[in-house]
């Protein structure tokens, strides 16, 4: 689709790795990122968590496959 109407999202990774852009080696690393189009958020959330992203419920932190959460932010 070229062209939508409505709601779109970037989700950035929220996880300490992405957040420093150092992994646990000590190599630089690029934050994981991802986004995603629909008509409503809930479309959006479905999409991306369709690619195996996670995001919180208050819709402040995103995850990106594989990486570990934060424990800062209590549940998904
Ligand atoms: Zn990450």
């Amino acid at each position: 689709m070229a062209i939508t109407s409505g709601y779109s999202i970037d989700a950035y990774c929220d996880c300490e790795q992405c957040v420093t852009n150092i992994d646990p080696v000590g190599r630089w690393c690029r934050q994981e990122m991802t986004s995603a189009a629909g008509e409503t958020y809930a479309e959006c959330a479905a999409l991306i968590r369709s690619y195996g992203w996670k995001l919180s419920r208050n819709k402040m932190h995103a995850l990106a496959p594989g990486h570990k959460k934060p424990k800062s932010w209590g549940k998904l």
